[in-house]
């Protein structure tokens, strides 16, 4: 027990006593709700929801996450991991024990092996910044404060996805603490099915504690937005769409329609307007045909254009996400073939006459995407043309209102999605059918037997849950 640490009450039927041992045996702080660290060992960039533990452990290494593991498996009580949570999921609000690994973070660049090795809690703009020297690049996403290790068990889609695929089809090895407490070092010969499991089963089978990733040779590409008045939305997206059908795999792209606030910290001709913000990311071996590529985007008169050669570490300002902690409901499914049609029931419910406001976007997938990667994974949904995901600012409208408004969405879109979801984007509380949809259905089923093996009490529960098979 640290010194600082109050007096603690017994949580959850365990006595005091065992979580004063349990403190005594980690080197980060082991927090009850009583205790001022409280609020601060839970908090995370998503504020609309928080994990409400029994404990949180603040873990500082893998020995940390074995005392935390074993100390819930125990004692019966389910683990919730957190790394900077940006995905929070309703569930994991209730009771047991919390893992936060905000504090495990730290990048080993292996620049002749072309591979990084991180630690639980590496945000991606770690890695992008110690792989660059190197000329090499990871499979980072839109943000670059995200968490690498969790965003790559999701999958991960990137701004190099096309042309390279999920960033969980380019992970070496795994360090993985498994429910009964054992850290083991995972690969796909070492142990061929935890190894495919994690990959896209995520923290149903255990808190990774790093990860062996391949980096790719790229240290520059063409990229940036075009922003259009919300006005020509309809045509931008037709127009888009069209588009992707015509782009080599080197090319990575996303449409959004956006309301932004009317807040002075944005460029005068976004301020409290609906925006079609285009994004691209063109990382060929030679860059010579972007202008060409994107001149029929270019032909629609964008108010803003920041399209242009940049290096990798630049491409974190592609798509401008918010970086600070904010309250939002978010949902995702996966879509085949759009038309003009499937364009009007999503932009007839977006759009600036509507009271809720809203960010509908759609990826582009396909290219690598597409592709069963060399060492296969659990990441389903291969098949799916586009991501489409819709989020709304909590600040800026009621959660009773956008709930409805959100369902209303995708029930007009259900025509053209294959009724898959991209675990990433899967917010708030998931049901079975919601998890199920994340994967291939063969590939479902062998995770659950996968589960049954490696956590049969489902201690790892607090998340997108894959329950074990019954046997
Ligand atoms: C603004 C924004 C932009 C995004 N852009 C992209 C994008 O471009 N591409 C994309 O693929 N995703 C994207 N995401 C989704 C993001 O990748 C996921 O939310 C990811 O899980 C975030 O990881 P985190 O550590 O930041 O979040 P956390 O909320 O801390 O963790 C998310 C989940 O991962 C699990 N987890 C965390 N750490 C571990 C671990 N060490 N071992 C096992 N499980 C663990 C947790 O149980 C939790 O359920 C975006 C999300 C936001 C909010």
């Amino acid at each position: 027990m640290n010194s600082s640490d109050p007096q603690r009450d017994e949580v959850a039927g365990v006595e005091a006593s065992e979580i004063d041992a349990l403190a005594a045996r980690v080197m980060g702080p082991v927090v009850t709700s009583g205790d001022e660290r409280y609020d601060a060992e839970r908090a995370g960039y998503q504020t609309t929801r928080s994990h409400r533990p029994d404990i949180v452990v603040g873990a500082t290494g893998p020995a940390d996450v074995r005392a935390a593991v074993a100390f819930a498996s125990d004692h019966g009580l389910p683990v919730a991991v957190q790394g900077t949570g940006h995905q929070l999921s309703a569930v994991a609000s209730e009771g047991g024990v919390l893992i936060n690994t905000s504090r495990m973070t730290g990048v080993r660049v292996n620049a002749e092996a072309g591979t990084a090795w991180l630690a639980a809690g590496t945000r991606w703009d770690q890695v992008i910044h110690e792989a660059a020297p190197a000329g090499l690049a990871p499979l980072s996403g839109s943000l670059p404060t995200l968490g690498a290790v969790s965003y790559t068990l999701g999958g991960g889609l990137g701004l190099l996805s096309r042309r390279y695929g999920y960033a969980a089809d380019h992970v070496r090895s795994l360090d993985v603490v498994t429910a009964d407490g054992q850290l083991r070092h995972v690969t796909e010969d070492s142990d061929p099915d935890l190894f495919w499991a994690l990959r896209g089963g995520r923290d149903n089978f255990g808190v990774v504690t790093g990860m062996e990733i391949d980096l790719m040779p790229i240290t520059t590409l063409y990229g940036g937005g075009l922003f259009f008045p919300g006005e020509s939305a309809a045509e931008v997206f037709e127009t888009y769409l069209q588009w992707t059908a015509t782009v080599p795999d080197e090319m990575s792209s996303s449409v959004a329609l956006i309301s932004f606030p009317n807040v002075p910290a944005l460029p005068e001709p976004l301020r409290g307007r609906h925006v079609v913000h285009l994004r691209i990311a063109y990382a060929a071996d030679t860059l010579g045909a972007s202008e060409r590529l994107v001149a029929p985007l270019r032909a629609l008169h964008p108010m803003i254009d920041t399209l242009r050669e940049m290096s990798y570490p630049e491409s974190v300002t592609i798509y401008n996400d918010p970086v600070a902690p904010g309250t939002f409901e978010a949902g995702t499914a996966m879509m085949g073939e759009l038309d003009a049609i499937a364009v009007r029931a999503i932009l007839d419910l977006a759009g600036p006459h509507v009271p809720v406001p809203h960010i509908v976007e759609l990826r582009h997938l396909g290219g690598r995407l597409a592709h069963p990667p060399a060492v296969g994974n659990a990441v389903g949904n291969r098949d799916a043309r586009f991501l489409f995901n819709v989020a709304s600012r909590l600040e800026r409208a009621d959660i009773t209102d956008v709930r409805p408004a959100h369902k209303k969405m995708f029930e007009a879109i259900a025509p053209w999605s294959t009724g898959g979801r991209f675990l990433n984007f899967m917010n708030g509380e998931s049901d079975s059918e919601q998890v199920r949809s994340a994967y291939d259905p063969k590939d479902y089923q062998r995770l659950t037997e996968l589960k049954a093996v490696y956590d049969p009490a489902n201690t790892f529960r607090s998340n997108h849950n894959i329950p074990p098979a019954v046997s």
